[in-house]
Order: C-alpha cells, then structure tokens, then sequence
C-alpha cells in the first residue's frame, strides 16, 4: 500500500509564488507544508524594485493593451492564452494582495501612484516603498502565511522530486542539521525561483541557483525556453553581489542613457528610447561595451527630481559605494536578471509529471516568450501561484495540453536514471561555472562562444549541490542557445542576427531528449 502523505499540499520556496499559493491554500482548508532553504523571507522577490503591472484604471488602461504589450515583447514565443489568463487575473490579484496587507504607495488623492517602465505603452505599475515593491510584498506575505495553519520548514533544502508509479508524491530534502528526509504531499509546487546565479554578474541573489529546474530535469519533466535569459540592461557597475539594479523605473522618471562620450543613443536604437524593451537596450549597451571594450556606460539620472524619497533603495545603493546620483551619471552595465524559460505548464500550472506543479520563476507558463516585459514576473507569480491551488482544490488531477504544454509530449512513466559524473574532470566551483557561462553565454553569443561553454561544462563535475543544479540549468541553456540559430528576444547571436520564422517555436527538454514545438503565429491583439 502506497504510504499516507504528510500533507495535501507541499510548496517549495518562499517568494511571491510560494507564499501567495500556500496562503491561498491554506485558508481553503488544505494541509500545507512550506519547504524554503533560507529564512522565510529570503527570496528573488525581496529584492524586486519597480513594482508590478496590471491594467487597475479601467479609463486610461485595460487587459487588452496590457495583453498587446506583453505579446510585443514575446517576440512571437508568448502563449496567448496564458498571456490572457494573466492579464485578465491580473487586477484581482494585486487586490487581493492589498487585502492581505500590501501597502503600494499612493498620490495625493489616496489613489495608487503608478509609474511607466521599458515596453509598457501606460504607466500601470504600481510601486511599493518608492523603488521598495519586493520587500513590501515579501513582508505582507510572510507576515500572512504566518497567521494561516501553513507549516513552515525554513532552512530546508530540498533534493529530489520523489517519483512513484510516474506521480511525484513529494521530495527528498535535508534539514538544518544535515539530516535527510523524505516529505510525502498529495501535491508539490515548485516555487523555487530562477537561475540569475548561472552567471557572474547578476541581480540575483545568492539563492538563485536554478534547483527547481534540475529537479524537473533530473525526473524527466518537460522544461523550456531556458535560453532566454534576460538581461536587465543596467546593474550598477560595481562588486557587489548581487549587482544592484538600476531600475527601470529610473528611465521611467527621465533618467538617460548615455555613452563614453556622453551622447544619449537609445533613441537611434528604437522608437521608445531609453523606454524600449529590455532586450533592445541590452544589446545596444553590451555592443557598445564590446566595440570600446568598455567596463560600462553610464546612466544620467541627475535631472529626477527628489530622487531619494522616489528611489530610496537605489540611493541607498549609490551612497554606499560613493556615489551622488542626482550629481554624477552612474556606471552600468547589463546583469543576469530573469530567466523567461524553465518548466512547461498548463495553464493551471500542471507539469507533464502528476503531482507536480510549478509557479512563478521557475516555470515557463507561456507568459513572458522570448523576452519578459518589466514587471510581469510578479505579477505571474500571483496569478500562477492562485491557479495551481484553484485547480488543485478543484479536484484536477493531471496537466492537459494548454498553454506551453500543446504540443508538449507527456513524460513517462518511468524518469530516466540519474546521469553518471563524467570521470576525469576537475570539481567545478560556482565562479568557474559563472565564468564560463558570462564570458561565453552572455548577452552576446555566437557558435563558437556557445560551443566552447559547451565543451567546458561537460567537463565539470560539481563541486555542491547548488553548484549542481546550475550545471543542469547552464548545460540546457547553452544546448538550446546553440540550436536556435536565430536571435530574438532575450538570445542574440552575433552570427545568426535576424529574428528567422524557422524558429518561431519552444526547444522542449523532456526524458526522450530536446525536441522542438512549432508555434502557430502570433495575434499582436485580441
Ligand atoms: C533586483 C531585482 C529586481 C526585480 N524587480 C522586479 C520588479 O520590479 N517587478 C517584477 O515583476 N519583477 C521583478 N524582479 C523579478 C521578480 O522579483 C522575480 O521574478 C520573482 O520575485 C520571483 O518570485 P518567485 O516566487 O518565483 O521566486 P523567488 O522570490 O526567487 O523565491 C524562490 C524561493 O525558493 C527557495 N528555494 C530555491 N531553491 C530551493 C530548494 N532547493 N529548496 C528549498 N527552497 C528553495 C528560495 O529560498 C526562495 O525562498 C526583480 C528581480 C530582481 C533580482
């Protein structure tokens, strides 16, 4: 007889996706575990400064424009129909994240403020604590989940997916102490965040390791899209990891980007300027950066006015490492930020292995394509998270072939073994993982770049665990850089420049291998 689980509902990490889920589980009256391997509110989200979008104003915005905006930065890669489902959701989400506590910052009148930020053609951002949005929301949000019956497991490191008879019936994870463990859940969802830590220089904290995404791969489960990952175009320049993040919001308020001669060229680049999608400026900074062989450029926020009360994270920022922003421009360059891709959902967050379900960062819900548009991962986090425990408490019982799992194939049964080490190679640390993947899988590439990365992480052997699972994500997304010979969004190669409709489709990771699902093409409005 198969053993009782512990819990309905197990939910691994504690972000906006994590904790969001969990709540909403918890009150409908389920058993809920929370497995996070930090403190409670140590998370990506913390950090998150603009703030999130949704078409709240019905008389200036609306689902539809916020659909079309979403769509246009996907570069044809979104899913429209979870494109939908989140900018539809999206508005009674963020509600209810106020209900739950959430203080967004208002104006005069009472009524949210919101800012504008690259890609949106409305300012529908609303920002918490000025530049503060993630730490406003985590704080809500453990401070909720604390008053629900939910369970919390803080310095839990989870291992292992545990898989019986093709359904995963929880995960293998250690404790504090260095014990294992094995946690039985009629239901797991992965929260666990993105991957920023792949590379060297990235916003993303320490935590960011990718280990959702392994623990699908290594059980077999459908991911992709992972070689989108997006750049945010200006991390300050300077040591400190991770990189602190210029927002965009910045830009939003006037800031302008400027080159080593002090010329403002974003307009050149693009209709929108300095507003234009993230990708966009990347690449106009990393080029500029490769030409001159430049350590970065320089943003001219000098002419927003009462910049520490509007942006008090990022003068926080400025003022420790020396810097007066509303005096001098700031060096930026581009940091590892958001990883678009990861595991292929349903549009109620099911994965192609029962039992298990994925929100937030880590999975690839069809929302953000090719190129995520600012301030929509939150956002998906909240939406996601609530429909993973809607259609659980619902009764559903495996993934059906909706939004990024149409023409996924279902895993099987039976999750490959473990891959053997490769013998012969030296222990790889985190640097000399980060090292290869910036130098040669950044946000420039080409064959040779992507093939010498290639060659230098087969050789790797992993020097901890965490250091592990980034080796799974990196190796997925260098062997999916290299097989799009194209560039769009987020994945530019330097050799294969346009944007080739050969290649309007998802590399699919599944236990049969990489396989490639044709999309059909993209409606830029409803
Ligand atoms: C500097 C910065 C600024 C940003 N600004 C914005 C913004 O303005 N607007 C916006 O929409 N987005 C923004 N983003 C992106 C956004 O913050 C993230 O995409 C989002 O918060 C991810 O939430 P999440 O719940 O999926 O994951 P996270 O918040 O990263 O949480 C993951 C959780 O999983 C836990 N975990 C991971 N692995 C394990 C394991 N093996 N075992 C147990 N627990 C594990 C972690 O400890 C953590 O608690 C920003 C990101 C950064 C880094």
């Amino acid at each position: 007889m198969p053993a009782r689980p512990d819990v309905d509902l197990l939910v691994l990490g504690s972000g906006v996706a994590g904790l969001s889920a969990a709540i909403r589980a918890s009150r409908a009256g389920r058993s809920v575990s929370v497995l996070t391997k930090g403190e409670l509110a140590w998370s990506a989200t913390q950090y998150a400064q603009g703030g999130v979008a949704a078409a709240l104003e019905e008389d200036v915005d609306s689902p539809a424009l916020h659909f079309s905006d979403t769509i246009s930065a996907g570069v044809g890669l979104c899913d429209v129909d979870a494109v939908e489902v989140l900018v539809t959701e999206g508005p009674a989400r963020v509600r209810e994240l106020i209900g739950l506590g959430a203080e967004f910052d208002r104006g005069s009148d009472t009524d949210l403020a919101y800012t504008r930020e690259g890609g949106h053609s409305v300012a529908r951002i609303v920002h918490a604590g000025g530049d503060a949005t993630g730490a406003e929301i985590e704080r809500a949000l453990v401070s909720a989940v604390r008053d629900t019956a939910a369970m919390v497991l803080e310095r839990w490191f989870a291992l292992d997916l545990l898989v019986e008879g093709g359904r995963a019936v929880g995960v293998r994870a250690v404790d504090p102490t260095g014990t294992q463990h094995e946690l039985r859940a009629t239901h797991t969802i992965l929260a666990t965040g993105g991957a920023g830590q792949c590379f060297a220089v990235t916003t993303n904290p320490l935590l960011s390791t990718g280990d959702g995404i392994a623990m699908a791969r290594r059980a077999g489960i459908a991911v992709a899209d992972v070689e989108f990952m997006q750049f945010h175009p200006t991390a300050l320049d300077h040591a400190s990891m991770p990189r602190p993040l210029l927002s965009e919001a910045l830009r939003g308020e006037g800031a302008v980007l400027r080159d080593d001669d002090g010329h403002a060229f974003m307009l050149a680049e693009h209709t929108l300027g300095d507003l234009a999608p993230r990708d966009v400026v990347a690449r106009a900074i990393a080029r500029r950066l490769n030409d001159g062989d430049l350590p970065h450029l320089w943003l001219d926020a000098t002419l927003i006015p009462d910049f520490a009360r509007r942006f008090p994270t990022v003068w926080r920022a400025c003022q420790t490492v020396g810097l007066d922003p509303t005096d001098e421009w700031l060096p930026v360059a581009p940091a590892a930020h958001y990883l678009s891709g990861g595991i292929c959902t349903d549009l109620d967050g099911a994965t192609t292995m029962p039992g298990v379900w994925a929100c937030g960062e880590v999975a690839c819900s069809g929302v953000h394509g090719a190129n995520r548009l600012a301030s929509n991962s939150l956002l998906d986090g909240l939406v996601f998270g609530s429909r993973c425990v809607d259609a659980i408490v619902a009764g559903k019982a495996e993934a059906e072939a909706t939004g990024v799992l149409r023409g996924v194939e279902p895993t099987s049964p039976t999750p490959p073994p473990p891959p053997t080490p490769s013998r012969g190679g030296r222990r790889a640390s985190r640097e000399d993982l980060q090292r290869v993947m910036t130098r040669d899988a950044g946000v420039l590439r080409d064959a040779a770049s992507l093939t010498r990365a290639r060659d230098a992480l087969g050789s790797m052997q992993p020097s901890d665990r965490e250091v592990a699972n980034l080796l799974v994500v990196s190796r997925a997304l260098v062997h999916a850089a290299l097989a799009r010979e194209e560039s769009r969004g987020t994945h530019t190669r330097l050799d294969f420049p346009e944007t080739d409709p050969a290649f309007l489709g998802r590399l699919v990771f599944t236990d049969a291998g990489p396989h490639f699902v044709r999309l059909p093409e993209p409606a830029a409005t409803r």
